[in-house]
């Protein structure tokens, strides 16, 4: 068997989504030279890969301090494009994030059981360091000094920290007052050139395709093929920790859909070597505000982008031109998962109600399970189907989000929201007072 340390990743090619013209191996253009649509890693030795010695070679790796074992992306290289011998992994030890039960939401939702996978437990809080930690690592190793995003600032916060990290510098394009506070932090203090832009995520995102065309610059968005394949194991490390069974249904949110991407094209791998024998459905929600992939599937099938003026408070799903849509659609189609789309109101409830099952999210994430009521309602989802959100960033990216919910202040003029809104009491400093306030919430709460 294979030494837990050796690096045995598979051998490539980058070929365009939509022509199969093969791209430069070297990162230098991220669209296909022939007619502009994305690229993508594609890898010709899948099926020749022996299912059971690669399950085995990433469990034992999970006994191992070295670094690209200890990783939850690196672990499973072997569905990874390989770097070069000589060069290791920029890796904080993303991934292996926690599977959890979401008992109250389950109940909420109508299902039997309901799984969550926390992409929010990695090094900065979201699920971009799984595909950051695979693109920065070949953003260093072609030699490039100046990474860069576009970015609603999940992406940017964990750019800049692998940048960093690695000893790269970093340029972040944000729009400029539709950032929270927390992820605009991180980029700061992970030492990023951070620059505000009076635009939105997507004028953001088309000033970069510009500006790299006049400078050596790598861009670290997701329609960076490397992403992808990072992203990718947020679904190899979910089927390792069902043991090796596919789930019936996986939901995602939906924002410029490279992450969707990533775990569809995951699921269609594993299936091609053997790693699993069924493929769950994967479905999609979005904002209603920034409906894009929603409009596009309803209203032509799929063949045509719509795109839309994004508006939602989950600023991380806040894209009305999302990048990756047609890997989006394919997925769906070969899952055979569904769009939706949900409210802000039922973002924001969704978003409290996985909160007081003791885990949390950012509002983005919540998307996830206010879809899952809609698809149980629709009886698009069984109530006895094995389900699994992912819920892709953590609670405290958005505390401003969380405390004007519970204070009132984010629905003043909706009618009223039936969940507990759980604001802080100000009271004397007395025992008595405290003691009042418990007992009056041991009658009021459920
Ligand atoms: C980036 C992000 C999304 C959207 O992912 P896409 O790959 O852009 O579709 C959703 N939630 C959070 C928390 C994010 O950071
Ligand atoms: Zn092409």
């Amino acid at each position: 068997m294979t030494a837990p340390g050796a690096l045995t990743g598979s051998s490539y090619q980058l070929r365009c989504i939509h022509c199969g013209t093969v791209g430069r191996a070297d990162g230098s253009n991220l669209r296909c030279d022939e007619c502009g649509n994305l690229l993508e890693v594609v890898f010709s030795d899948l099926k020749s890969r022996d299912s059971g010695t690669l399950k085995e070679i990433w469990l034992q790796r999970r006994t191992s301090y070295a670094p690209e074992d200890s990783s939850g992306v690196w672990r499973f290289r072997e569905l990874l494009p390989n770097l070069d011998a000589s060069h290791l992994p920029i890796t904080l030890r993303e991934g292996n994030t926690p599977l959890y039960e979401l008992q109250r939401c389950a109940e909420a939702a109508g299902v039997e059981r309901l799984l969550a996978k926390h992409q929010g437990m990695n090094p900065t809080g979201s699920f971009k360091d799984t595909g950051m930690t695979v693109a920065a690592s070949f953003a260093h190793q072609a030699g490039f000094d100046w990474v860069a995003c576009a970015s609603t600032g999940n992406t940017s916060a964990s750019m800049a920290a692998y940048a960093a990290y690695g000893g790269m510098r970093s340029l972040v394009l944000i729009p400029e007052g539709h950032i929270t506070w927390g992820k605009l932090s991180q980029a700061l203090d992970y030492g990023a050139l951070t620059c505000q832009l009076k635009t939105d995520f997507d004028g953001c995102l088309k000033l970069l395709e510009q500006i790299v065309q006049r400078k050596r610059i790598y861009v670290l968005n997701s329609i960076n093929p490397y992403r992808i394949e990072g992203q990718k194991t947020t679904a190899i490390e979910l089927m390792e920790q069902l043991n090796w069974t596919a789930p019936d249904h996986i939901i995602v949110p939906g924002g410029n859909l490279g992450n969707s991407s990533a775990i569809g094209k995951a699921l269609m791998e594993m299936k091609e070597a053997g790693l699993i024998t069924s493929l769950p459905k994967l479905s999609i929600i979005q904002a209603e505000g920034a409906n894009a992939l929603v409009r596009t599937m309803r209203e032509t099938g799929g063949k045509q982008l719509v795109p839309v003026q994004a508006e939602t408070m989950a600023t991380a799903i806040r894209i009305g031109n999302p990048a990756s849509w047609k890997k989006a659609v394919r997925v769906l189609q070969a899952t055979g998962g569904t769009v939706e789309e949900v409210s802000e109101v039922e973002i924001a409830i969704a978003k409290a109600e996985i909160g007081a099952d003791g885990i949390g999210c950012e509002p983005a994430s919540a998307v996830t399970l206010a879809g899952l009521k809609k698809l149980v309602d629709h009886g698009f989802v069984r109530r006895d189907e094995r389900i699994v959100l992912i819920l892709t960033g953590h609670v405290l990216k958005d505390p401003d989000f969380t405390i004007k919910f519970h204070r009132g202040d984010l629905f003043k003029d909706t009618e009223e929201i039936r969940i507990d809104r759980r604001p802080p009491i100000i009271l004397d400093a007395d025992p008595d007072a405290v003691l009042k306030a418990l007992e009056q919430h041991e009658r009021t709460a459920k």
